[in-house]
């Protein structure tokens, strides 16, 4: 079936009625998918192959058939480990159509299509019985159904079903047990992905402070889970304030429920500090003994755990309602609450003299309830955002470009989404400033997050909003005065790539006529950047699997593979690097500048060239990012910020994603007597808005 979705284009901002058939979603999905990744697990890959063993084994020694269910099976590799492990019939149940379409190719060719039934279905509409999808109960439950946050994939309604009605009492269970911990730290870098510091500005008439307003103090944010590479954030990032607690555990093996409840744990901290974010993650043990673990927890606590890559399992970092000063060895509650899919945390203190009544009370003022935005900020700043909004340095860059640019009757309109520049823009001396909301998706929670924040700060009648898309804007919205400085960061809520902001160059083109002659505009221009990498880790998500532990995969690589040429162009994917750790094999080379003094041109730009590899690796793929020019010799990077030479050791923008795009043959760069080079040719269609780029190494 074809549809049509209407949909705003993100870098041009023009209406587009696009054609979305079935197959684009689920070629999206699949190229898209976390399969890859975790069939390259070797750790987790064993350790299920250990627990499935195991299992079999008991069952087999009590004398009975072997019997699995296994929820969620993919490729159909956990069931296959189950025949292997001479299961006698394995119930295979997969929701995903074309995921359970390639698992019975996949069982088909590997011999096991007498032993695996795979059933296209969710679990919970699985029927047992004489005609039913599963002749009888099931004695052995394999899935794999966890997330970073461990629930929020449904894990435990789908456990809390299967125990009901598809598994036997006494069931053998792999994994066993699931287990959740904690730690709390103070971190000023993870906390400002929470909430806005106050902004200092050094003005003509003193230092002005700009301050969050207060409902923003107190809020709990929002509940969706922040799931980070926590291996890559320094420890001179954060202070462990706790030792490491278990939050609680669940037993896959017995009955499971899934209604929201929470755990409480006693904690003395071994540092006094603020505490403001919890830590967490979480391990399984595929046996009852716990002999067999696959654990996610960081370096600081398993000195081995980076060895085992992965990206579908990382951490998670839950930030505390408010900020709390603890001092070391005082007696604090660490709660945990959870509902069926998400997990959120609260402190409290414990208070002198504490007897068992009290405690009673201390439960019943649990909060129970799911974090829900009060103050508007978290719904239009993500954390990522929060935190470049807070970072001093890049704040620093656009006052001092703008203190280059303004005068005392400087007409300033900005045009970005949730900026501060209309902010810093007034407290430095701009006679009159107007912000264009051009954020397409919440307006309303936009105009009244900055209501708030202009009244926070006495700027109620100073700051006008215009609330018109720019090709609508006219001159009652300026006071019938042209615009001498026209200013963005540019970022925009809808942007994904890189070059999606460059939406700014296609608002200034649609308020040409409201501008003046000698008009301002910052950034100047905005260059594309790119470099061609060799990543520690991430290339295995995109990396075919071929044999996996002893069983082929290779239906799912061609799969996958389909799905990336799905409509001939390969794109490139937005990925945060500072989480995934590169190489540089070539120097950064600019290869595209945007001119934002002049409008859109009407023809496309393009460029084609050669970059030499200059270091010994394996070239995965290019990274390609912006980087704006405020004002002469000011600018802002949103990708590479520091390059070390002689190891090519990058460090990327850490508020930003950079795009990726991964080649589809490695080549191994051997010598530098010889280099190699990789020809590259990029285009920029100024009517689609869209970059194409083709390599050839
Ligand atoms: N078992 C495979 C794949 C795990 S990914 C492996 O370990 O390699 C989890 C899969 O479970 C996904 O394909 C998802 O579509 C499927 N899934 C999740 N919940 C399900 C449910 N309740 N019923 C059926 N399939 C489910």
């Amino acid at each position: 079936m074809k549809t049509f979705c209407g949909r705003a284009n993100p870098t041009t901002g023009s209406m587009e009625w696009v054609e979305e058939g079935e197959d684009y979603d689920y070629h999206q999905e699949i190229a898209r998918s976390r399969y890859a990744d975790m069939l390259h697990d070797k750790d987790r890959n064993v350790k299920y192959y250990q627990g499935i063993r195991a299992a079999v084994s008991r069952v087999k020694e009590r004398g009975e058939k072997a019997i699995v269910l296994d929820i969620g099976t993919g490729t159909g590799l956990l069931s296959m480990m189950a025949a292997s492990a001479g299961a006698d019939f394995c119930y295979a149940i997969e929701v995903f159509k074309p995921m359970a379409n390639v698992a019975v190719k996949i069982v088909e060719k590997n011999g096991f299509s007498d032993k695996i039934k795979v059933i296209n279905k969710h679990s919970t509409e699985v029927t047992v019985g004489p005609d039913g999808d599963m002749q009888c109960r099931a004695n052995i439950l394999v899935t794999e159904l966890f997330d970073t946050e461990l629930i929020g994939e449904g894990a435990l309604p789908t456990y809390e079903h299967a125990h009901k009605y598809l598994v036997q009492e006494g069931c053998e269970a792999v994994p066993h047990r699931a287990t959740v911990y904690a730690q709390l730290v103070e971190s000023r870098r993870m906390w400002s992905w929470k909430k806005l510091f106050p902004v200092r500005v050094e003005a003509e008439d003193g230092e002005k402070v700009l301050v969050p307003p207060s409902e923003m103090e107190n809020c709990p944010g929002v509940p969706s889970v922040c799931d980070i590479q926590l291996n890559q954030m320094p420890s001179s990032d954060f202070s462990t304030l706790s030792d490491v607690v278990t939050m609680f555990s669940v037993d896959f093996s017995k009955p499971v429920q899934s209604a929201s409840t929470y755990y409480r744990v006693q904690l003395e901290p071994v540092q006094s500090g603020k505490a403001q974010v919890v830590l967490s993650w979480w391990d399984i043990d595929m046996d009852p003994s716990g002999k067999i673990n696959c654990t996610m927890a960081p370096y600081w606590v398993k000195p081995t755990s980076a060895l085992q890559w992965r990206d579908h399992w990382m951490q998670c970092v839950y930030f505390l309602p408010r900020e709390e000063p603890v001092l070391r060895g005082e007696k604090l509650y660490l709660t945990a609450c959870r509902d069926e899919y998400s997990v959120w945390y609260s402190l409290q203190k414990a208070r002198e003299g504490e007897n068992k009544a009290d405690e009673e009370e201390h439960k019943a003022g649990v909060g129970v309830e799911s974090p829900v935005c009060r103050c508007r900020a978290h719904l239009l700043w993500n954390r990522p955002r929060l935190g470049e909004l807070n970072d001093q340095n890049r704040t620093h860059q656009y006052i001092k470009a703008l203190r280059k640019v303004l005068k005392t009757d400087s007409v300033c309109l900005c045009i970005s989404d949730g900026s501060l520049l209309p902010v810093l823009a007034h407290y430095l001396g701009a006679k009159q400033v107007q912000c264009m909301q051009t954020s397409r998706t919440d307006l309303y929670h936009a105009h009244e997050l900055w209501q708030a924040f202009f009244k926070a700060n006495h700027l109620e009648d100073k700051i006008k909003i215009i609330e018109a898309r720019p090709e609508l804007l006219k001159s009652s919205h300026l006071e019938d005065k042209k615009v001498s400085v026209l200013v963005g960061e540019p970022f925009f809520t809808t942007s994904l790539l890189p070059w999606h902001n460059l939406y700014f160059w296609y608002a200034r083109t649609a308020v040409s006529t409201h501008l003046a002659s000698s008009v301002t505009v910052l950034p100047q221009s905005a260059s594309l950047h790119m470099m061609i990498v060799e990543f520690q880790d991430l290339w295995r998500i995109r990396s075919p699997c071929g044999i996996c532990e002893g069983f082929d995969v290779r239906t799912m690589d061609d799969m996958i593979k389909d799905s990336l040429n799905f409509r001939e162009s390969k794109e490139a994917e937005p990925h945060p690097l500072w989480e995934y750790p590169c190489k540089s094999l070539s120097d950064p080379q600019e290869v595209l500048t945007f001119d934002f003094t002049r409008t859109v041109p009407q023809q496309c730009l393009s460029t084609e060239g050669s970059v030499q590899l200059l270091r010994k690796g394996k070239s995965h793929g290019a990274v390609l990012w912006m980087e704006y020019h405020l004002a002469a010799d000011i600018s802002v990077s949103t990708g590479l910020m520091q390059l070390s030479n002689e190891k090519g050791n990058c460090e990327w923008n850490p508020h930003c994603k950079q795009a990726v795009y991964f080649f589809s043959s490695v080549i191994e760069s051997e010598i530098l007597s010889d280099p190699t080079a990789v020809t590259y040719a990029i285009n920029f269609d100024t009517k689609t808005g869209e970059i194409a780029m083709d390599y050839k190494l």
